[in-house]
């Protein structure tokens, strides 16, 4: 087992992560930048290293700075958390060549399934449904239109190393398809360095519903059920449940299996996700896998009893996965809802600032994933997600009760949230339903 793993990440996340290792007796060493000083996982961490100044570009972008605060402290292994360097493979690369274990699965299956448009293909190959679309990477827009044309309008134009909800748009007809395809494909230059493309239709008004798999290095793939993320807002996650309210158990079943099947297929290694949209007519379509631990994996632990970062741990180090298939027995049902320190009521404008007096809920079948205290200062350059507030429960109504009261409890003075966005949503009577899909908050909530 390692005796020492370096967090590349901030925030709850890096707090997560230190916890677990906490427990598994391994000594944690967080990585700061100086916008960052007072940070929690700074302060929680057995050793602390400043990276370099606020942007993230120049420190926790920065590779070469990484690696060497690793080398200096001596730590055997990397956890990237997610975003940041989680998903690149350069960065995983840099870690075999220095002999350190990056907690995650290797940097040819990273390549592989990061590049969204080949890692259709490898599902396709292994019979996983795909949205229907391009085999192949487009660049100009001449062929890119005549393939949209072939699939049918409407269709989304996806950049191949997209992600976060960048580099995609939606076209109607080839008279919007040349300003769609070239607006994502900037966004795709700029976000990525990337112009390359890809064609899929465009599914309406979808389900989004992925399954949690968490694979070792002797084969041996397990898989912990679905998480229902159709609450998004511009392509992004908002709430996140499990199980899904709407799948019967043949279709989770099956589902499950192809998912299993997905992973197998990329010989994958460490946590992964299978995302799948679910469409009316209960066809589902696989339309990326993300190879590292999510924002959302808490709502898992909750149902399924199996704690992931303590998983991808024990597999990183070479240990098989603590858990076969038949041990997971999924109970109850798990929310979370994403705390973000914006303003719904302008446009959703990130609202940095010191947060006053703090008031975090607690009590059965509660936990707050977050890293703000009192007096804390939210620095401005990074995501403006502040906390996850995950709740569970024998029943998603309970839940639902359950998430309202939380919620209601919570005192996060001096800044503005999404708190009261969220009650709307967990008082509307579609959401109660589980009658929702990837557009509820468009239809439901669009006058904002
Ligand atoms: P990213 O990696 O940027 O998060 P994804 O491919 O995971 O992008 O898609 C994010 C979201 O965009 C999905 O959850 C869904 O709401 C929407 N989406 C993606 N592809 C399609 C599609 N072909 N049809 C309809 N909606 C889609």
């Amino acid at each position: 087992m390692f005796q020492k793993i370096l967090i590349a990440n901030r925030g709850e996340i890096a707090v997560r992560i230190i916890r677990a290792c906490r427990e598994l007796g391994i000594r944690t060493v967080a990585v700061y930048s100086e916008a960052d000083r007072e940070a929690l996982h700074a302060q929680l961490a057995d050793e602390a290293i400043c990276i370099g100044p606020a942007p993230a570009a120049d420190s926790y972008l920065d590779m070469e700075r990484i690696i060497s605060a690793c080398i200096a402290v001596k730590a055997d292994a990397i956890h990237p958390g997610f975003g940041f360097l989680s998903e690149n493979s350069k960065f995983a690369r840099m870690c075999r060549k220095c002999h350190i274990t990056f907690i995650g699965p290797s940097p040819e299956i990273i390549d592989r399934m990061g590049n969204k448009s080949e890692a259709r293909n490898t599902m396709s190959k292994a019979g996983v449904p795909v949205v229907p679309g391009t085999k192949e990477p487009v660049k100009d827009v001449q062929t890119a239109r005549h393939f949209a044309r072939e699939i049918g309008y409407p269709v989304m134009i996806k950049a191949s190393s997209g992600g976060g909800g960048k580099g995609m748009r939606i076209a109607e007809s080839d008279l919007d398809f040349a300003e769609n395809f070239q607006m994502a494909q900037m966004e795709s230059m700029r976000g990525f360095g990337d112009d390359t493309m890809y064609i899929e239709k465009y599914v309406k008004d979808p389900k989004h519903i992925e399954f949690q798999i968490i694979a070792d290095k002797f084969g041996n793939v397990v898989q912990l059920g679905e998480r229902d993320c159709s609450i998004q807002r511009n392509h992004q996650k908002v709430i996140e449940e499990s199980p899904c309210a709407i799948l019967n158990e043949k279709l989770r079943k099956e589902m499950g299996e192809t998912a299993v099947r997905a992973a197998k297929a990329a010989h994958y290694e460490n946590a992964g996700t299978i995302e799948f949209l679910l469409d009316k007519d209960r066809n589902y379509y696989f339309i990326e896998m993300n190879t590292r631990i999510q924002v959302e994996h808490p709502v898992t632990e909750m149902v399924s009893g199996v704690d992931l970062i303590k998983e991808q741990i024990y597999v990183a180090a070479g240990m098989p996965l603590s858990v076969t298939q038949e041990d997971i027995r999924l109970n109850g049902h798990a929310i979370e809802c994403r705390i973000n320190a914006e303003n719904p009521e302008k446009n959703f404008m990130p609202c940095p600032g010191t947060i006053g007096q703090v008031h975090l809920p607690g009590g059965f079948g509660v936990r707050v994933d977050t890293a703000v205290y009192s007096g804390y200062e939210i620095p401005p350059y990074y995501d403006s997600m502040i906390a996850k507030v995950i709740v569970h429960d024998r029943t998603r109504a309970g839940a639902i009760h359950k998430m309202r009261s939380t919620l209601g409890e919570l005192i996060l003075e001096g800044i503005t949230t999404n708190v009261d966005f969220q009650y709307e949503i967990l008082n509307n009577r579609d959401f109660c339903a589980g009658d929702f899909d990837t557009s509820f908050i468009e239809k439901n909530m669009g006058s904002r």
